[in-house]
């Protein structure tokens, strides 16, 4: 390090690196967003400084106009974002413009295909930012100095974007940043006024700060006001466009795909407050760390005041982004203050409501956007049946469900299209649960109600089993696991009482339970089998096994439970079962059905060694049976 201006070479962290490559490569025909990304930046900087000179005035001293001024040079082919705002000290600088704290980063990264299309739609996930400069440009040089530090604490960062920056110390009057892009040979576009004119315009006309155009080559022009220059939130609906809309949350977001939909009120009477809020097109990367920020940005009065405040939704919308503008809440609240603010409730549970509307207007009106976000977030919304008791309602209609009905995998229907569908008489609606789709449409539960023509909604979700103890019930119909013993099917059999039924074969349930009374509860008579020849339910009430493994899972240590076993009396296996006299072979082959009823429905086998031991020697009969006959 030279003592004099401190000057220092790092290295990039090595995500940094692998996101620099990835992003040149990938981001490349979408290449201009350089712009936004800078102009947010600034943009957030100012809003900052704004804020913290709330509580020290004195760090905004005589430069009080916050703005963002864009220098176009075709001379040296640069274009350089000023802004006025917070600034970086060196520390700073070299954490923000050096390593990404983000976690679960390499993870990401390591998704990256290399096919562009794919990896531009997967860094859209992750959040473009400063780093798409490099798209642009062969060398990025920033000046900064942090509001409240002396100008000779300055500092200048550079890079070529290969994998070093180095950084020094600097005089520099002006507070705030200043970020230099000297522009690759074939990116010279970016240097023309004119089209940097339309870019600000197109992408940055929402941005609450003036953002001005001066050109080095002019010296004696004024700085020229380019876009609007007023939050977009603050205008009314009718005056803003669509386009607009999705500029305005791609600044948001730093995500480049549009969003799929937004909802955009003002409050007005006791409690005054607009929100602009936005359902994204893709998940983030981070979807599943409950740990990472979330929620919606937090204005007063048009005073940024924090990022991710997660107290104005519940978590299981943090996937939702956007806006709020209180007129009511004081200037100087913070996140602690803000948990004990009484409006902040009844804002929650407004803005609550405002999101599952929005979720409900694109289900009928977007249904193609609708499956989308469901395929996106749809697990996520499900976490809202059992932590939101109060939206129950709502949420059930916005549930979608893969059944019988479904061609394929997909989950595409509601609980109302499965109502709708249901004859009139049909007054429980049927689910199974299980591990994956393939699992749950050839579970042998279902063989009764399908052969009947009934529906049955397959659930393979990890949430699921939480999910149906929680809902219960839609439109007054019961919801009813076929995994259970005890299910009453609509019509047929239904009549015969199960005792009558068992009672009827009680010789061989008898001699089945002797044998198997280590691993089953009981023995009984299956009302819903069709083509298999038996299958284990859970008793009334018995965790549902679904459940019962991913507790296990996590760790949790449960009581001992044996399933039931149903028998399809009618299978030609259980006839010849019934006939078998030599008690051995009675026992190997009872054991052989019960295992099988356990593989089928997900289960694993105690011991599976002995399974195997005994279908060998009944296959090796099968061969000795071939061999002589
Ligand atoms: P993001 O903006 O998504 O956080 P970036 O890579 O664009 O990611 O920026 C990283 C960080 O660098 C920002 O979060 C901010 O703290 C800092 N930064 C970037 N540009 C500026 C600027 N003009 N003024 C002050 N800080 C900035």
């Amino acid at each position: 390090m030279s003592t004099e201006t401190g000057r220092e070479t790092l290295g990039f962290q090595t995500e940094v690196r692998q996101l620099l490559k990835l992003m040149i490569h990938s981001l490349y025909s979408n290449k201009e967003i350089f712009l936004r990304e800078l102009i947010s930046n600034a943009s957030d900087a100012a809003d900052k400084l704004r804020f913290e000179a709330l509580a020290s005035p004195d760090l905004l001293g005589e430069d009080t106009d916050l703005k963002i001024r864009i220098e176009s040079d075709k001379d040296n082919n640069t274009i350089t974002v000023i802004d006025n705002g917070i600034g970086m000290s060196r520390d700073e600088l070299v954490e923000h413009l050096g390593t990404i704290a983000r976690s679960g980063t390499s993870e990401f990264l390591q998704q990256m295909t290399g096919d562009q299309q794919k990896d531009a739609q997967l860094i859209g996930q992750f959040g473009v930012g400063f780093y798409s400069t490099f798209i642009v440009a062969d060398k990025v040089v920033v000046e900064s100095r942090r509001a409240g530090l002396p100008a000779d604490e300055s500092v200048r960062w550079e890079s070529d974007g290969q994998g070093e920056f180095t950084i020094e110390n600097i005089e520099r009057s002006e507070r705030g940043t200043a970020v230099t892009l000297h522009l690759k040979e074939g990116e010279l576009e970016f240097v023309e006024p004119l089209r940097i004119e339309n870019l600000i315009r197109t992408y940055s006309d929402h941005i609450a700060f003036p953002v001005t155009l001066t050109s080095a080559t002019e010296k004696d022009q004024e700085p020229k006001l380019v876009n609007a220059a007023t939050a977009l939130w603050t205008r009314s609906r009718s005056e803003i466009d669509d386009d607009e809309y999705k500029e305005f949350y791609k600044h948001l977001s730093h995500d480049f795909s549009d969003p799929l939909t937004w909802s955009h009120n003002r409050v007005e009477g006791k409690r005054e407050y607009t929100s602009l809020l936005y359902i994204p097109a893709n998940a983030p990367f981070d979807l599943w760390n409950r740990d990472v920020p979330r929620g919606l940005k937090l204005y007063v009065q048009r005073v940024f005041i924090m990022d991710d405040a997660e107290q104005f939704l519940p978590l299981y919308l943090r996937f939702v982004k956007g806006v709020v503008d209180s007129s009511d809440l004081p200037l100087n609240v913070s996140r602690e203050l803000l948990q004990q603010n009484p409006e902040l409730t009844a804002m929650r549970n407004a803005l609550t409501r405002r999101v599952l509307d929005m979720l409900g207007k694109m289900a009928n009106k977007a249904p193609d956007d609708y499956a989308k976000f469901w395929g996106e977030f749809g697990q996520v919304l499900k976490e809202g049946v059992v932590e939101d008791h109060g939206n129950v309602d709502k949420l059930a209609g916005l549930l979608r469900f893969s059944s019988t009905h479904t061609a394929g995998d997909a989950q595409d229907q509601s609980l109302q299209d499965y109502v709708e569908r249901a004859p009139k008489d049909q007054d429980k609606i049927y689910y199974v649960l299980a591990e994956n789709h393939a699992t749950a449409a050839a579970s042998p539960h279902i063989e009764g109600l399908t052969d009947k023509g009934i529906e049955v909604l397959l659930l393979t979700d990890r949430i699921d089993a939480w999910l149906v103890d929680s809902l219960r019930e839609y439109d007054g119909k019961v919801l009813v696991d076929v995994g259970r013993a005890g299910i009453e099917l609509p019509e047929g059999e239904g009549k015969i009482t199960q005792e009558a039924m068992d009672d009827e074969h009680k010789p061989l349930l008898k001699k089945v339970k002797k044998v198997l009374k280590d691993r089953v509860e009981a023995v009984q008579v299956s009302r819903r089998l069709v083509e298999s020849p038996a299958c284990v339910v859970a008793g009334e009430s018995e965790l549902n096994p679904q459940l019962r493994r991913m507790l296990e899972a996590s760790g949790q240590s449960l009581p001992e439970s044996k399933p039931i076993l149903e028998i399809n009396i009618k299978h030609p296996l259980v006839m010849r079962l019934s006939a078998v006299t030599d008690d051995k072979r009675f026992g190997e082959i009872a054991n052989i059905v019960l295992d099988h009823a356990l593989l089928a429905e997900g289960s694993q086998l105690d011991n599976p060694a002995e399974y195997v031991k005994r279908m060998n020697a009944l296959l090796l009969e099968l061969d000795s049976n071939v061999a002589s006959g």
